[in-house]
């Protein structure tokens, strides 16, 4: 596909029939099978200041947390212990957890026989190359947008270009790479999401994480109003038509703008779902944007909710480690 024909996706009057290509292409490629991640979101210091995100160092209103290496590695085990085999280390860019206490706490979930991704934001290579000694399969870094000046507007503090470096440095070091962006931030035209999903490709990524922007009354951009729903989705649909056998999460911002919004990416070329198993005390203040879903407890009962869901679509939860297919080849 080329910039013309995502842009049409992304602007036709009725995408239905992208949907359902998608959705199509999802299941030839990777199977009726969808892919569970737990997540934990361990530490919300953060020394950014993404202008969109709740979390932002310049955000007073927050109360800041940190888990202790031995409530992650206990968190890891919970996972491991309902049956989940990826576990998603997330946190804002929070230097007191330095190469040694990572690479520790990544060794110790390594003994349980887990897969980690992690999703801790631009570090330097030597850094992601000790992580990946130690165990770390997967890296997460959203590249939010590849609109320079728009990147710039959004994060004061950051370098568009280090952004990139890092995707290459973990593309480099064998990571299973994993990137995504915002869809519907203030100023970000449809040409540049086109742009973004051929950059996916560009990249060779293996996973490409995208939701809408919610905005935040707590973040500079309160004024603006929050991305569509539909247009994340359409994006969705046309990163899995470029791309058809990379993983791509039903991410926790579409299930925020849209109740059934987790279930309809599913059936639009999404084909993981990352449940949140964050210490329920600690959850809602890793508040990136308002209402964020995922704040209540993973209990069996919501775990037996997500089964029928994904068996009512004709999907049934992977047994495997669920690498990327366009990793594996
Ligand atoms: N610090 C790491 C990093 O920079 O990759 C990971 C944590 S960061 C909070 C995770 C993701 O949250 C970002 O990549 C961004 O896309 C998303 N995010 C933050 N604020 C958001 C908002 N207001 N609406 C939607 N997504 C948001």
């Amino acid at each position: 596909m080329n910039k013309d024909e995502i842009a049409e996706i992304l602007t036709c009057e009725s995408a239905d029939i992208y949907y359902k290509k998608a959705d199509a292409i999802r299941r030839e490629y990777c199977g009726n099978i969808v892919h569970l991640r737990a997540l934990i979101e361990f530490s919300n210091f953060c020394k950014k200041q993404c202008l969109y995100c709740g979390i932002n160092a310049k955000n007073k209103n927050v109360k800041r947390y940190r888990l202790s290496e031995q409530d992650i590695v206990k968190s890891a085990k919970y996972a491991q212990k309902i049956g989940f085999k990826t576990i998603v280390l997330q946190s804002g860019e929070d230097d007191y957890f330095d190469v040694k206490k990572m690479c520790t706490i990544i060794e110790k979930i390594k003994e349980l026989n887990l897969v980690i991704t992690l999703s801790i934001g631009e570090k330097t290579k030597d850094e992601y190359r000790a992580y990946k000694d130690s165990g770390a399969d997967r890296y997460l870094l959203r590249i939010e947008t590849t609109d320079e000046n728009l990147y710039k507007k959004l994060h004061p503090n950051s370098d568009f270009k280090n952004r990139l470096k890092c995707l290459y440095n973990l593309k480099e070091l064998g990571f299973e790479l994993g990137s995504g962006i915002m869809v519907g931030l203030p100023q970000q035209s449809i040409e540049s999401i086109a742009d973004d999903i051929l950059f996916f490709k560009k990249i060779d990524v293996d996973m490409v994480g995208l939701g809408p922007f919610i905005s935040n009354s707590e973040t500079e951009l309160k004024n603006f109003p929050n991305g569509s729903y539909e247009l994340a989705l359409r994006s969705i649909a046309a990163t899995r038509l470029l791309m058809p056998d990379i993983n791509v999460p039903a991410t926790t911002a579409m299930e925020t703008l849209l109740k059934e919004g987790r279930k309809i990416a599913l059936q639009s070329g999404a084909n993981v779902v990352m449940p949140n198993i964050t210490p329920q005390n600690i959850r809602g203040n890793y508040s990136l944007y308002p209402n964020k879903q995922s704040v209540n407890a993973l209990d069996d009962d919501s775990l037996n909710l997500l089964r029928e869901e994904i068996a009512s679509i004709g999907d049934s939860i992977s047994d495997d480690f669920g690498t990327s297919l366009h990793f594996k080849k």
